[in-house]
This record gives structure tokens, C-alpha cells and sequence, in this order.
């Protein structure tokens, strides 16, 4: 008799790697277990200690193009009309830029040395501006 039935879960099938619980990434910066739960964003996509993020790409459903999982660096800061700040991130591995946009308890003081920090490479920020 199978009375009990239950719904079945497909979403954590397709993310369960190694048993890590869903909302929680462990940084490959500075190992530091980061909740995904971030003030000022839907999702945390970078460690608020280091800034170090991951290659995947979570914000287009259905995207599964970037599979890379490279570490993305944060190469500098960017502040949009609003007055918003976002980081921008290149994948070590590929290459590939994106910009995320800060939470609430990133480390300040690591953000003033990215914002302080000039460009050194004009290529990269030219695809930057395409990025933004
Ligand atoms: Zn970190
Ligand atoms: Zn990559």
C-alpha cells in the first residue's frame, strides 16, 4: 500500500550536488560559507567578505550557457544612473565579465579599494561598458 505519496521535487534534484543545503555557497576566495539570503538583493551571486564570486549564471531561467564555475575576481565598481553600485566580475577561467549588483553587508572596505582601484586594462573596460 502506497498511501503516502509525496510531491516530488524536481528544482533540487537538478542543483544537488555533494548534499549542500540549497540557499548556502561556500566561497572560493576565502571558504566562507555564505548564506544566498543577502539585504538589498533577490539573490546573492558573491561572498560579502571577499567579493569572490562564481562562473554561473542564475539570473536568466533556463541559461544553463554558463557552466564555466571559473572565479570570478571583482575587477572594479560601477555606479549606475540611480546611484546604484554595482561590481563587476571576470571569470579567471573564461574571461567572461558580468555585473552584480552590491548587497547590503558586502565588506565596505573591500568595495572603497575596488572603487579606489583604476583600470588598468582600456580592453577590459570597454567590455565593461557592453557588460553594463
Ligand atoms: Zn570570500
Ligand atoms: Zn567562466
Amino acid at each position: 500500500m502506497k498511501a503516502n505519496r509525496r510531491p516530488q521535487r524536481h528544482k533540487d534534484v537538478l542543483h544537488g550536488q555533494g548534499g549542500h543545503r540549497a540557499n548556502d555557497f561556500r566561497c572560493v576566495g576565502c571558504r566562507l560559507d555564505v548564506s544566498l539570503d543577502a539585504p538589498g538583493t533577490a539573490h546573492r551571486n558573491h561572498c560579502p567578505n571577499c567579493l569572490t564570486s562564481l562562473h554561473v549564471d542564475r539570473r536568466v531561467p533556463g541559461d544553463r550557457a554558463a557552466t564555466c564555475r571559473g572565479r570570478m575576481e571583482a575587477l572594479g565598481i560601477s555606479v549606475r544612473d540611480a546611484g546604484e553600485w554595482t561590481i563587476i566580475h571576470q571569470c579567471l577561467s573564461c574571461g567572461e565579465l558580468s555585473s552584480n549588483r552590491i548587497a547590503g553587508d558586502d565588506n565596505a572596505l573591500v568595495l572603497a579599494r575596488l572603487a579606489l582601484r583604476p583600470l588598468r586594462d582600456n580592453n577590459i573596460a570597454h567590455r565593461m561598458l557592453i557588460v553594463l
